[in-house]
């Protein structure tokens, strides 16, 4: 019987492997740009057929395998180990067609963001769906993490942006619902355990994504505003006024906003001295009215008392600039040794929830540094401590000060970045006893041998 990695070989040719010792140049990716990668070899497959032919052999010779897309990942999901193999999308790129009539696009899953957000520009349409880090991250991952990112409060996650999906499940079967409807209601909505499950349950092979018609104006202000009560209404109020055309509410706390604007080069949008600063976007299909019927909206935000100070953009430099500042996450750096946390909870239980968990470390350490900004508008706080030392133990405590009070507040330990290997200690704040044995029991029935990135999640 010849070894797993010939009979791999076969399937996918010399091209298709790259062996151990050449991983060793090969960089973990955003979260260990510093680290190798670590695996048996790295497979990589051309098309579907391949991907299915080589589970299939991976599964009888039980042997565990972690998908890659772009190595983006924020929660350690695509961390694979010595004795695993790698199943890297890099050659399965193609964008396969643009379809004008059902505003659709079917890709292999190994495609960029980045490149689907410009060929759909080029088609005069939209894809929505943008974060960071676009230019590596792939469709597959986008989807395997079901990412939310800047327009979500308009468009929905990953998971609103996908009409069809094509899978390969461990045993090689390939599960192919490439549909280009939006209503499918016969039956299981299959994909749909696909998206979000980090690799666990298959390998995500094509996409059918959904297209929207291109904004003609694109309008951006950056708001000041007093009292974190007024955020909720300063949202209502602009989602009812823009017609549905919000597309980005970015809160920042007062103390991330001084950082960020503190920054060489840095737009200097307004003073310093509030405690609350949003980034808001509208798009629209007006060029001419749009600009003035949102500086419209704004004055009656102020004249209500919502807003207490207020830049609009007025070219795509600034808007850029704007922008800038709320993606300006290195600045950060300069605390030195920091720890960052994706969370959901209802926007009515941020403050106490933020006072809470600061309480506790605090105590612990008085000199904490702490930043809060986030896509508030989708009740996602990003929240990032530094206290100098950062061990297993501070990470262990602080990991426990912000996690642990969210199960009584209906909160979720991972808003958008999903579980990986990081939050695994932490999912049964967010999920019960009985949703963890049934994800367990769907594991077991999807991938009987665990071969498919195992001991991520749980
Ligand atoms: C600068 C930056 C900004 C970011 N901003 C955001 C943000 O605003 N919102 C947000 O939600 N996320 C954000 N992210 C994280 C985001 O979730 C990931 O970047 C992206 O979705 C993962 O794509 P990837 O191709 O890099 O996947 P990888 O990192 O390669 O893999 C991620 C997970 O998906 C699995 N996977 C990958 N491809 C497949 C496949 N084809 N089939 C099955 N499983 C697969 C992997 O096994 C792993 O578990 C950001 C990341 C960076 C670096």
């Amino acid at each position: 019987m010849a070894e797993l990695i010939d009979q791999i070989r076969d399937v996918v040719g010399d091209r298709g492997i790259v062996l151990h010792e050449d991983l060793l140049g090969r960089s973990a990716g955003f979260r260990h740009p510093n680290d190798t990668l670590q695996a048996k070899f790295l497979v990589r497959p051309a098309n579907t057929d391949e991907v299915a032919k080589v589970l299939k052999l991976c599964n009888d010779a039980g042997q565990a395998v972690v998908s890659h897309g772009g190595l983006t990942g924020l929660v350690d999901g695509n961390i694979a180990a010595r004795d695993e193999v790698i199943l890297s999308m890099e050659r399965m790129r193609e964008i396969e067609e643009i379809d004008p009539a059902s505003s659709s696009m079917t890709v292999q899953a190994g495609v960029t963001l980045q490149s689907v957000q410009e060929a759909a520009d080029e088609a005069g349409f939209f894809f929505p769906l943008d974060l960071g880090g676009r230019g590596s991250a792939t469709l597959g991952g986008n989807i395997s993490t079901n990412a939310g990112g800047n327009r979500v409060v308009r468009y929905g996650m990953a998971r609103d942006m996908v009409l069809g999906l094509e899978a390969v499940r461990a045993d090689g079967t390939v599960l192919n619902s490439l549909n280009k409807i939006i209503k499918d209601n016969a039956g299981y909505n299959l994909k749909h355990m696909f998206i979000g499950s980090e690799g666990t349950l298959g390998v995500v092979t094509r996409l059918v994504l959904r297209l929207r018609p291109k904004p003609v104006s694109q309008e951006t202000a950056f708001l000041a505003v007093d009292d974190f009560d007024k955020l909720p209404q300063l949202l209502n109020f602009c989602s009812g006024r823009s017609g549905g055309g919000l597309s980005a509410y970015e809160v920042m706390w007062k103390n991330y906003f001084e950082l960020v604007v503190s920054r060489p080069g840095a737009a200097q949008v307004l003073p310093t001295d509030y405690p609350f600063y949003v980034l808001m976007e509208v798009i629209g299909g007006d060029a001419t009215g749009d600009g003035e019927r949102f500086e419209n909206m704004l004055a009656a935000a102020m004249e209500e008392g919502l807003v207490v100070d207020a830049v609009v953009a007025k070219s795509e430099g600034e808007r850029m600039a704007m922008w800038a500042l709320r993606d300006d996450i290195e600045s950060l750096d300069q605390w030195g040794p920091r720890i960052g946390f994706d969370v959901g909870l209802p926007i009515a239980e941020m403050p106490a929830y933020l006072e809470e968990i600061d309480k506790s470390i605090i105590a612990e350490w008085p000199d904490r540094k702490r930043a809060v900004f986030g896509h508030l508008g989708d009740g996602n706080l990003h929240i990032t401590y530094s206290v100098g030392d950062n061990g297993p133990k501070t990470k262990k405590i602080i990991d426990d000060a912000v996690y642990l009070p969210l199960a009584s507040r209906g909160g979720s330990v991972s808003a958008e970045h999903g579980i990986g290997l990081m939050k695994k200690a932490y999912l049964e704040v967010s999920r019960s006893g009985a949703e963890i044995e049934l994800m367990k029991q769907l594991k077991s029935v999807m991938d009987p041998n665990n071969i498919l990135n195992p001991g991520k999640i749980f």
